[in-house]
């Protein structure tokens, strides 16, 4: 059995986190990559769990000495996946990226063992309830997000598989199968 390096991303809402979570809970031989990121730890956030918080120095160092396998600036601050960590995890067990679409192509690019899996809404209304139901984000943050969708919908057909998270628990077995095959792919 192959340990893999899985890139899952999709739209904001869609159920990534809800499915991960679920991954990550029935299969020991899974875990979550942990991002670097400049931005302050938010209350309750542990570094070396939710991120490595870094400076934009600190940052800079590595990104010059080639240490991640992909990073992006998002709303001022820089978010990057830290190359040697994920390879050590590897070495162990699988590894997931729950990453955006931008994130998961330059992964492949590096790392070009990555599974890339899309999660894709059943509809955009079926996003747009998820996302107010989520109660997490405002009117105008929910707006930014739909209209982000469209751009990572277009990523889609770049992807190994595509899964529509409609029923959940269909969606979590097709996850699994897909993890399945390819860990025991030759
Ligand atoms: P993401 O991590 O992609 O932003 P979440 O996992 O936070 O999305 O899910 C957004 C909301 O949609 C959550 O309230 C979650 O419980 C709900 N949700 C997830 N999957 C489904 C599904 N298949 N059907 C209905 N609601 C879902
Ligand atoms: P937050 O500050 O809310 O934790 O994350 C902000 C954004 O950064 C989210 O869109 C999240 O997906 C993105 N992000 C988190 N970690 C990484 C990473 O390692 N690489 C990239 N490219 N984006 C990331």
């Amino acid at each position: 059995m192959k340990n893999l390096l899985l890139a899952i991303s999709g739209p904001s809402g869609v159920g990534k986190g809800t499915l991960v979570d679920l991954l990550l809970k029935n299969d020991d031989n899974l875990v979550s990559s942990v991002s670097c990121t400049t931005r302050a730890p938010r209350q309750g956030e542990v570094d070396g769990v939710n991120y490595f918080f870094l400076t934009k120095e600190q940052f800079k160092n590595k990104i010059a000495e080639n240490g991640f396998l992909e990073y992006d600036e998002h709303f001022g601050h820089f978010y990057g996946t830290p190359q040697s960590f994920v390879e050590k995890m590897l070495e162990q067990k699988s590894v997931i990226l729950e990453i955006d679409v931008q994130g998961a192509m330059n992964a492949k690019r590096r790392m070009q063992q990555t599974v890339t899996v899309f999660i894709a809404p059943p509809s955009k209304e079926a996003l747009f309830s998820r996302l107010t139901g989520r109660s997490t984000e405002s009117q105008e943050q929910i707006e930014q997000r739909l209209a982000r969708c469209e751009y990572e919908l277009s990523f889609a057909k770049e992807y190994d598989y595509t899964v529509v998270n409609d029923d959940l628990s269909q969606a979590y077995a097709r996850l699994k199968e897909i993890i399945e095959y390819e860990r025991n792919k030759a």
